[in-house]
């Protein structure tokens, strides 16, 4: 009986949905990529160049001061050749091999064994078995969160070895910088691998996966939606968060380690690199919970974009400001300093605040303050692919009104704060600007093109409504 209701109570909603003439794009919503030539031929860019690029950049402080021009008018001129330049570069070494295992060996095990405490004691803070939002196949993964413990945790015992153990030297990332991008690379091909097979072979759930029939598509962004291994270890939430993020602060902490090895102290800059940096890994952490609502969760299948993005480019890249400052001990004036600093922490607190606001309006189901009013929304649904039809709101208040991806300007701004701590001598430390403005201006239209395909008529009455994307007015 129970379950001839809940049948007709399906048909009923098909039907609805179907009178609406939304059902065939609505339940297409997270997957509706087709893979046209300009999709193709960026994946085949990246996926033989972007390992070639983070090589590039690592190579240039290695042996050019990190100058992004000279190595290429040395082989131009043909002052040297190819040759010469890999002949230089560190190989992959034993001891990297178990620095790195031991790494990512610590993480699992913070990961998977130790669940969380944090929430116990911490006001405020979401931690421990969380659920993340509805996959487009209408199943509710539960997430363990612990990614704040592992990250104190990780810290805790960086700095008692730096100061009481002394088992090794706190410049140990910097030493070994090169042969651990062999490790990191060998793990993120090995993990993307790994989730393409899986996902051909035993998908954790198989409506949740999406098959273009293009081989590098699917290898790059990945075929599963949330992999996982056993109940808990699920692929998304580990990688992202722990050999990426958590490696973050300590690279940064290993990076003003050396300089005080070098130069007898730490520069400005290097501590406003940290701090800065620092306090954007917190915040992902303290809001781990949150991030499950998040594109990466919530849309992105599992695939080489993230597996090795996490593994190679995270760790590689953004932390590509406090490699220069080892090279380029910048010590700015206080104006410049003060400049940077604020900048950082407006930048800062917009990206914090435009999220804070999305996660209260949709926890609230709109029943909140925001700026002290009750927030404006337009009411809007959507359909998984077992045809359920869902309800959400889409709000129109507060830093929401002002833009549709506000959150990705604050983040902006504080990543310019990042760069411009280093000064104005090369432009590699710029590197991070000009990547994030591309990876969130790119986000902003996949967004767009995945709300429209959730939404559809709703979504065109939202963008109505808050007509620009970034900057009020501009853009
Ligand atoms: P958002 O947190 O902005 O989430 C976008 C989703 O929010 C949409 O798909 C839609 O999802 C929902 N939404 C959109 N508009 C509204 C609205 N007006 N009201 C309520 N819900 C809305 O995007 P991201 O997940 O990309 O980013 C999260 C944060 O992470 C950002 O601050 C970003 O800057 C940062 N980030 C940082 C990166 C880095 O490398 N440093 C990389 C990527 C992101 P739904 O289907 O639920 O409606």
């Amino acid at each position: 009986m129970a379950a001839h209701q809940e049948k007709k109570t399906s048909e009923e909603r098909k039907h609805k949905s179907t009178q609406n003439g939304t059902r065939a794009s609505q339940v297409q919503w997270g997957r509706a990529w087709e893979v046209d030539w300009f999709s193709l031929a960026s994946i085949l860019f990246l996926l033989m160049f972007a390992p070639l690029i983070v090589y590039y950049f690592i190579m240039c402080c290695d042996q050019y001061q990190c100058s992004l021009t000279d190595p290429l008018t040395d082989l131009l001129t043909g002052k040297k050749h190819l040759s010469d330049i890999w002949n230089k570069t560190p190989t992959l070494t034993y001891r990297a091999v178990g620095i790195y295992t031991l790494w990512v060996t610590l993480q699992v095990v913070l990961y998977m064994f130790i669940p969380d405490f944090c929430h116990k004691f911490l006001p405020g803070y979401v931690g421990g078995v969380q659920e993340g939002a509805v996959t487009p196949a209408g199943v509710v993964n539960k997430y363990e969160i612990n990614g704040l413990q592992a990250w104190i945790i990780t810290h805790a015992l960086w700095f008692a070895n730096a100061y009481y153990f002394h088992w090794f030297s706190p410049t140990i990332i910097f030493d070994n910088w090169i042969p651990l991008l062999w490790c990191a690379n060998i793990l993120g091909y090995a993990v993307s691998t790994f989730a393409m097979i899986k996902g051909y072979f035993f998908p954790t759930n198989a409506k949740d996966c999406k098959f273009t029939g293009n081989f590098f598509y699917d290898y790059m962004m990945g075929i599963e939606f949330n992999p996982r291994i056993g109940k808990w270890f699920d692929f998304k939430l580990f990688f992202n968060g722990r050999p990426g993020i958590v490696a973050w602060t300590l690279i940064n902490l290993s990076y003003a380690a050396k300089q005080q090895e070098l130069y007898g102290h730490v520069t400005n800059s290097m501590i406003l690199v940290n701090v800065l940096q620092g306090i954007y890994v917190l915040d992902f952490f303290w809001n781990e919970a949150w991030y499950l609502k998040t594109i990466d969760i919530c849309h992105d299948h599992f695939g080489w974009y993230l597996g090795w993005g996490d593994c190679v480019w995270l760790p590689y890249l953004y932390t590509l400001q406090g490699l220069y400052l080892v090279y380029h001990p910048v010590q700015l004036g206080i104006a410049h300093a003060a400049g940077i600093l604020m900048l950082g922490l407006m930048g800062y607190y917009i990206f914090r605040t435009t999220n804070h606001q999305k996660d209260l309006f949709r926890r609230t189901n709109g029943n909140c303050k925001i700026w002290g009013k009750k927030p404006e929304y337009i009411e809007c649904s959507y359909m998984s692919v077992d045809g359920t039809k869902y309800h959400s709101k889409l709000m129109t208040s507060g830093f929401w009104g002002w833009a549709r991806h506000f959150n990705y300007t604050g983040d902006l701004m504080g990543s310019l704060a990042y760069c411009l701590a280093c000064g104005f001598e090369h432009i590699l430390p710029y590197f991070y600007i000009v990547y994030m403005t591309i990876l969130l201006t790119h986000r902003c239209v996949r967004d767009e093109h995945r709300c429209f395909s959730k939404y559809g008529k709703d979504w065109s009455r939202y963008t109505a409504a808050v007509p620009y994307r970034l900057i009020p007015g501009v853009f």
